[in-house]
């Protein structure tokens, strides 16, 4: 992999960039830049077929100067190393920007999960869990779910960990209700993504109401913030997921688009709109561009025919810095991942401080904290593009360094 396609590499331009703003030491700069423990497991299982299946699972931990490590975990034919470090960053620098007292952490498994039973991937889990046990706890590394992997696998990580530590449900966030799940964490992303939206959107001239959007992505982010959107009057005029693309010049019927896709697991063959080509559906004309499936997404072969007013990073780096910079000169302004995704690590945030109290929120309660702690964050970074006259995203990761670099100082490091 050259250093032109290393996700990592990407992220660490903005982190340099930012550094040299605020004059950070090249020691601090170093330590910022690299992961501070990498674990690369082998896992297997029986197949049910009584072969067996090998591959690699991943938990790196890149800085955690303003609490445990948190993260989510991957399961994906394309999980390396370096992806994995990137979203590693990504997440030091989410939490200090929504200010939740966390470091940063990813993990994965190359594999895709929709060529194993129901039983396979259990054991996987669990082979997974018990090979990085030693760097999880609620006190160390509290992972939770991303692209592939949902509340199910989550119990299986509570469970398996439990075998060694006694019940500790804070050990892993996005764990379904009845094992100490938070109410609104399933949403939250996707919340999260809508809220940012909305606040962008009216900051940049662009009314909500009647808004085209366009949608990569119809998993958790892409399908909780495409109804929240549409209950604020948007037209999702375009979706797509990982077996096709469809478009509907009026918008599309979300409630029953998410019906057909609860039967037929996939956007594809929707009635009542046209299918389209995926690569093509991120330049359709339109208000809001939302990418919320995989990185790498937007880059500078297509940059130039992205056709929006305002780009909002639902998923994890999903413009490559050259293409966000081309994209910036047009005028599109990008709210960066680090602001637009992190609802599910807030939320997170607040499965967490409930497991460790064994007292929970009514649904209301952690809807209106998210809200609160999202805007926050977003105002705040507003407020230092105008001061600092930069873009969203140096903003965001003005603030998020300056934070991590004072938890570090504090700590005598
Ligand atoms: P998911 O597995 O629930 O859904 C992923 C969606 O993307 C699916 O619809 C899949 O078919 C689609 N997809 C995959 N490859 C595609 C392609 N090449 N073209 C079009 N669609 C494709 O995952 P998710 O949890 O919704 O995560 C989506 C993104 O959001 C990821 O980048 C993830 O890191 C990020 N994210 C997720 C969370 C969370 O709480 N789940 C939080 C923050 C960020």
């Amino acid at each position: 992999m050259t250093a032109k396609h290393s996700a990592f590499a990407e992220v660490n331009t903005y982190v340099r960039r930012v550094a040299k703003r605020l004059q950070i030491p090249d020691a601090y700069l170093n330590i910022m830049l690299n992961p501070y423990r990498e674990l690369r497991v082998q896992v297997m299982i029986h197949r049910d077929d009584g072969s067996i299946f090998e591959t690699f699972g991943y938990r790196i931990q890149h800085n955690a100067a303003r609490g445990p490590y948190k993260g989510g975990i991957r399961y994906h034919p394309d999980v390396n190393e370096d992806e994995v470090r990137a979203l590693a960053s990504l997440m030091t620098w989410k939490n200090a920007l929504v200010d939740i007292p966390f470091g940063g952490a990813k993990g994965g498994i190359t594999v895709d999960p929709r060529q194993l039973s129901p039983r396979e991937l259990q054991d996987l889990t669990r082979s997974f869990t018990r090979k990085i046990d030693m760097a999880l706890g609620p006190y160390r590394d509290v992972p939770a779910p991303d692209v592939n992997t949902n509340a199910e696998v989550m119990g299986w990580i509570m469970d398996e960990y439990g075998r060694r530590h006694g019940h500790t449900p804070a050990v892993v966030t996005g764990k379904p209700l009845a094992l100490g799940g938070s109410k609104g964490r399933q949403a939250a992303t996707g919340r999260g993504v809508s809220l940012v939206t909305q606040w962008a959107a009216n900051d940049n001239g662009i009314d909500v109401p009647g808004a085209r959007i366009v949608l990569q992505g119809f998993g958790n982010v892409g399908t909780y913030a495409a109804e929240f959107l549409m209950q604020a009057g948007a037209k999702i005029i375009a979706v797509s997921d990982v077996d096709g693309a469809i478009y509907a010049k009026d918008g599309l019927d979300i409630p029953a688009l998410l019906a057909w896709v609860r039967e037929h697991r996939t956007v594809k063959g929707f009635p009542g709109a046209e299918p389209i080509d995926g690569a093509k559906l991120l330049t359709i004309p339109c208000d809001i561009l939302i990418p919320a499936a995989m990185g790498g997404v937007i880059t500078m072969a297509n940059a130039a025919q992205i056709q929006t007013k305002l780009l909002i990073e639902g998923a994890n780096h999903p413009v490559t810095p050259d293409a966000a910079a081309a994209l910036e000169q047009r005028g599109i302004p990008i709210i960066p991942d680090i602001l637009a995704n992190a609802g599910g690590v807030t939320v997170s945030y607040f499965e967490w401080t409930q497991n460790l109290q064994q007292f929970f929120w009514s649904e209301a309660e952690v809807n209106q904290r998210l809200g609160e702690r999202l805007e926050t964050a977003y105002r705040t970074m507003s407020e230092t593009v105008v001061e600092s006259q930069c873009t969203y995203r140096e903003a965001a990761y003005l603030i998020a360094l300056r934070r991590v670099w004072e938890a570090m100082q504090l700590r005598g490091i």
